[in-house]
């Protein structure tokens, strides 16, 4: 079978994993036209499965024990065994580039823990739900595109989170979300209403260069590290 074409030289990054049947690239990869919303949730279940169970993490082994996720019921365990046979063991978790379809109630990351996780330049087609979700080390969502609502309200963010680049085409929720590291949004585009609101950044925040096209609430917002807001851009309404 062929491997998938997508790469990213600068980076260093190339997908490491089979093209689909009569395609150049895997189910990850491919355009969301191209793809079947039940399949793509079948692999990345699969796939989260295979990380978590090469990860060493107290938060990801009750996560797996308690088997509550939709991950547990649409996994493939002969998929499970193809991703292992992919990944290396403490390695950073890759969604680079991935395109995702759009999430609903069932398919989202809410509440799940994360490792360090790059998801840098991945194409979230429809709605993103990150809500609770629990981001152990380095988040990564540089140049990362979120088509419909993104939300990562209450997550937490242990390590550093970049989203800079990142373009938010709907609304953005970060309500009281913990930034722990380093809060990376420069030169992020907020096209819709971008909420920030009981947000707590333990670190520095970037906000440098970002656009805010909507609305922007950042009430009750808490800088314990140096915030950069310099040269960022509000056209709607701004609350401090
Ligand atoms: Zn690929």
């Amino acid at each position: 079978m062929a491997e998938c074409r997508y790469s990213i030289p600068k980076i260093r990054y190339s997908c490491p994993f089979e093209a689909e049947e009569g395609e150049e690239y895997c189910i990850f990869h491919l355009p969301k036209e191209k793809k079947e919303p039940k399949e793509f949730w079948k692999h990345l279940a699969s796939y989260l499965i295979a990380l978590m169970e090469n990860t060493e993490d107290e938060k990801i082994k009750d996560f797996l024990n308690r088997r509550e996720a939709w991950i547990f019921q649409e996994k493939d365990d002969v998929l499970i065994g193809y991703y292992k046979s992919k990944i290396e063991k403490g390695k950073r978790w890759e969604f680079t580039g991935f395109i995702f379809p759009e999430m609903d109630g069932e398919h989202n990351f809410n509440n799940f823990p994360l490792w360090d996780a790059d998801f840098e330049r991945a194409q979230f087609s429809g709605n993103a739900g990150f809500i609770r979700t629990k981001f152990s080390g380095y988040a990564g969502f540089s140049w990362a595109q979120f088509s419909g609502y993104a939300v990562f309200s209450e997550a937490q963010f242990s390590g550093d989170a970049d989203f800079s680049g990142a373009e938010f085409s709907g609304y953005a929720g970060f309500i009281r979300t913990k930034f722990s590291g380093y809060a990376g949004f420069s030169g992020t585009q907020f096209s819709g209403n971008a909420y920030f609101s009981l947000a707590r950044f333990s670190g520095n925040a970037d906000f440098s260069k970002s656009q805010f096209f909507g609305y922007a609430n950042f009430r009750e917002a808490q800088f314990s590290g140096n915030a950069n807001f310099g040269f960022a851009q509000f056209s709607g309404e701004c609350q401090f």
